[in-house]
């Protein structure tokens, strides 16, 4: 194993896994912190999700440390802390305390701090982070139920989360090359500075970071940090070439769209759903706290609705102002948790009634439903669209997972991802 990593979420963390599997690291994904050894088939790189971006710092770190540590253990050459490509995170964390936590484990100096996903239109300059023509603090992040994004200058909002000092590689240095981003990592430990946002617009600027950095023990960012880490391993002759991957066979089953993110994105995914003739359920979750509606309900309405080659779609995704609504009446985590918990019992209803193709939507809901699902590892499969894979579970019962981030996916998701599976 060349190269581990750590996610604070199982969509990201599947994003990643397609980027390196995509530059030709054979790469297994493992889901939360392995209780025993797992009987995981050969792999040059190993992504490992947890679901820690919005739990307690403490937590995050404690979680994210014994993940790096197994990954160390196992023979990981360097470090990846995989989070957001829209920096989601509060004033307490998780990604200031937990970069810290992994330069202490690792007995390193420096790492950066670079989200940007230029093909998903995440770019970073003069560290602010841009989502489009939109500065982070304009974009829908604004109104994300659990992470609002307020503020788009990346040192100023990380300087928020970490003691330590925060600095920034501009684009001029960048775009001057691979020698003159090293050059201003030296500077920075240097000057004793710990974390370093670094701009990038282009793929073209990240493959350059990714080589800059092959002597970084931690690097911290997006999937697109991984553009350029492949290359650094083959230099070294330690990567072999790809042989031609396995072909992707999904298992037999019904099929079935769970949506739990409010994002934008996801919100114009479920109206295309339904303009298409998609049957939805709505879940409103003050019925779920009122007992109105219940997991065995919703699994119950999915059978009688959907059929083997149909999905049908249950979904809480809802406008900024209904979220917030209902977090003044639940609470913002509990009303998170309660949506989250009879999602992932629906999934769970459902596998058991012969269910094995499960298009999730939403990185927290993501990581409920898989964990409810009882799933230990994936393996990557096609991409259906930038950042989002078909996967497979490694271990246990076969199910094929399409697990979206929120804003990811072009508006037709929930309809194309199924042509992709034979
Ligand atoms: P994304 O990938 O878009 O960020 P997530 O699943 O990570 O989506 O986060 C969405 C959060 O919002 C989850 O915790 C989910 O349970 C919660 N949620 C979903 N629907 C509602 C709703 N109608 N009201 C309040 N919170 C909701």
């Amino acid at each position: 194993m060349l190269l581990g990593a750590v996610a604070d979420d199982l969509t990201g963390a599947t994003d990643l896994a397609l980027t390196l599997s995509r530059g030709g690291m054979r790469t297994v994904q493992v889901v939360g912190v392995p209780e025993k050894p797992l009987d995981l088939p050969e792999a040059d790189a190993v992504v490992l999700a947890l679901k820690s971006r919005t739990i307690p710092a403490g937590e995050a770190v404690a979680q994210s440390r014994a993940a790096a540590q197994i990954l160390q253990a196992a023979g990981a050459r360097q470090i990846i802390f995989k989070y957001c490509s829209t920096f989601d995170s509060t004033p307490d964390g998780n990604i200031g305390p937990v970069a810290d936590a992994l330069l202490d484990l690792l007995d390193a100096p420096l790492t950066i701090a670079c989200p940007a996903f230029p093909t998903n239109k995440r770019t970073i300059y003069q560290g602010h982070l841009f989502v489009g023509d939109q500065l982070l603090s304009d974009s829908p992040m604004k109104d994300h139920p659990l992470t609002p994004m307020r503020d788009a200058n990346l040192v100023r909002v990380l300087a928020q989360q970490t003691s330590h000092k925060v600095g920034l590689v501009s684009y001029a240095t960048v775009t001057s090359g691979v020698a003159a981003i090293k050059a201003a990592y030296e500077k920075a430990i240097a000057d004793g500075i710990r974390h370093l946002i670094v701009d990038a617009v282009t793929d073209a600027d990240l493959h350059n970071i990714g080589a800059a950095s092959a002597d970084l023990a931690l690097i911290t960012g997006g999937s697109g940090i991984a553009l350029g880490l492949p290359e650094n391993f083959r230099r070294q002759g330690l990567l072999q070439p790809t042989t031609t991957a396995a072909a992707f066979t999904a298992p037999a089953g019904r099929p079935v769209i769970l949506a739990g993110s409010c994002s934008a994105m996801t919100r114009q995914q479920v109206a295309t759903a339904q303009a298409a003739g998609i049957d939805s359920l709505r879940i409103d979750p003050l019925a779920i706290v009122e007992k109105k509606l219940t997991a065995s309900t919703v699994a119950d309405w999915v059978l009688t609705h959907s059929s083997a080659d149909k999905p049908a779609l249950v979904y809480s995704s809802a406008d900024p102002a209904e979220v917030l609504v209902v977090q003044q009446r639940l609470g913002r985590t509990e009303a998170g948790e309660l949506v989250e918990k009879l999602l992932g019992e629906v999934a769970a209803s459902l596998a058991a009634q012969g269910f094995t193709r499960f298009l999730i939507a939403g990185g927290e809901t993501s990581g409920a439903v898989v964990a409810a699902l009882g799933v230990t590892a994936l393996e990557i499969g096609p991409e259906i669209d930038p950042g989002v894979p078909w996967t497979k579970s490694l271990i246990g019962r076969p199910l094929a997972l399409a697990l979206k981030s929120g804003n990811f996916g072009a508006p037709d998701f929930f309809l194309k991802a199924w042509k992709m599976l034979s």
